[in-house]
């Protein structure tokens, strides 16, 4: 008998799978905007200086490799809780959130599903729609039941927040709402301040329990501003919610898989219980995280010259997204597409550019520019190198 005989082969990736398509490509010109990274101007991920010296540093100490504790190295969680709810967050004092080190924003979205399939057995899980397409993913593997709750409006390009506030309105207590805090993949779309505080009055009213998915901290307007929708939902009195965050892009650390789980509860020895059981989920799936990513994002955010180098880098990424944004409108409004003016309006890497599945196809055929299907693009893919190309393609094919 072949166990293996006959397995079902499951389709790869669609993003992953544009990416295989433009490598193979070989066009000059070819230009790869499907991709969920930051490029710097010259078009490759960049190594932040801040990382590169706590490297050094670190490579210079040569410390030993002993096991993490299940939850992480103290001084990264420690410091991320405070990046992600503010240090005089009233919650800290409190001691009312835990904080555990995670494999990625991934790792934390997949950890806190499994925690709260625990706690919440029946509750189902809703999420924005179009939301980033691992989250149905992960809370269908974690035995969640996924409904969606509208969020984009074609039309504007913006949020549909009146659409939003309704199907909120109806959702049963207890159900679990995913809310992108910043920079939504893959819209770019956001919520005001004023609508976040709408929107966490409603879940309060309606008893609705807050995962908050926080990847692009900083990308937007700045590691406060971005972050305030965490703090509006523990200011309305919301007593237990979820924030997972990634510091893969704002560190750029993709492939040291840097995030982490914060858990907030109603009192410390609530915290502390939950925080328990989120440690044993960890267990049983890698036991511990690893040490290297968490070393370097602890050594940078306690140390206060590489914090300071840090969020110099972080508000210079920032910066050439918004400069990106509006070379983008520009350029497309002088080759014939003034229609474009939204994408100044959205925020974070993305934008969906309202361009259709046939119009993306063009793209790729004609120019060589690799978008996703829904039309999602990564404004920073795009550089002074390649932008007039791009939004010149984008212009004849939007015609
Ligand atoms: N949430 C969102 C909204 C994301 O876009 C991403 C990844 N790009 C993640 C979570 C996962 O982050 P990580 O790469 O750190 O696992």
């Amino acid at each position: 008998m072949s166990f293996f005989a006959n397995v079902e082969l499951v389709p790869g990736d669609p993003i992953l799978g544009l990416t295989e398509a433009y490598n193979a490509d070989s066009r000059p010109t070819k230009v790869n905007l499907g991709v969920g990274i930051y490029y710097d101007e010259s078009g490759r991920i960049p190594l932040l200086r801040a990382v590169k010296q706590i490297e050094q540093q670190l490579a210079n100490e040569a410390k030993p490799r002993g096991y993490l504790p299940i939850d992480g190295l103290p001084a990264y969680t420690q410091a991320t809780r405070e990046l992600v709810f503010g240090k005089d967050s009233p919650l800290l004092a409190a001691g009312r959130v835990t904080t555990a080190q995670t494999v990625g924003g991934s790792g934390a979205l997949r950890v806190g599903a499994d925690v709260l399939k625990k706690l919440l057995p029946h509750a189902t899980i809703a999420l924005s729609n179009p939301s980033w397409e691992n989250h149905r993913a992960v809370f269908s593997a974690a035995g969640f039941e996924v409904v969606d709750y509208t969020y984009f409006d074609p039309a504007t390009h913006g949020v549909n927040f009146d659409g939003l506030l309704a199907d909120l309105g109806k959702l049963e207590a207890g159900t679990v709402v995913l809310l992108h805090a910043c920079c939504h993949n893959p819209t770019g779309a956001d919520l005001t301040v004023s609508q976040w505080k709408q929107v966490a009055q409603l879940l309060k009213d309606r008893q609705l329990f807050p995962f908050i998915d926080m990847a692009y901290q900083g990308f937007d307007k700045g590691i406060e501003q971005d972050g305030a929708a965490v703090r509006i939902i523990a200011e309305a009195g919301i007593d237990s919610f979820i924030v997972a965050n990634s510091y893969s892009k704002s560190f750029s650390l993709y492939g040291e898989r840097v995030g982490a789980l914060s858990m907030v509860a109603p009192t410390a020895a609530d915290a502390k219980a939950v925080q328990s059981q989120v440690k044993r989920v960890i267990r049983t799936i890698y036991s511990s995280p690893s040490t290297h990513g968490a070393a370097l994002v602890a050594g940078v955010l306690t140390n206060p010259e590489l914090r300071a180098m840090w969020e110099q880098e972080l508000t210079e990424m920032r910066e050439r997204i918004h400069a990106l944004r509006q070379g983008l409108v520009e350029k497309l409004a002088a080759a014939g597409a003034p229609q474009f003016g939204f994408i100044n309006e959205q925020a974070g890497m993305f934008s969906y550019s309202g361009l259709s599945r046939e119009q993306v196809e063009r793209l790729r055929d004609e120019f060589g520019i690799y978008a996703v299907g829904t039309g999602r693009i990564c404004v920073a893919a795009l550089n002074q190198n390649n932008l007039e190309y791009v939004a010149k393609a984008v212009a004849t094919v939007a015609k």
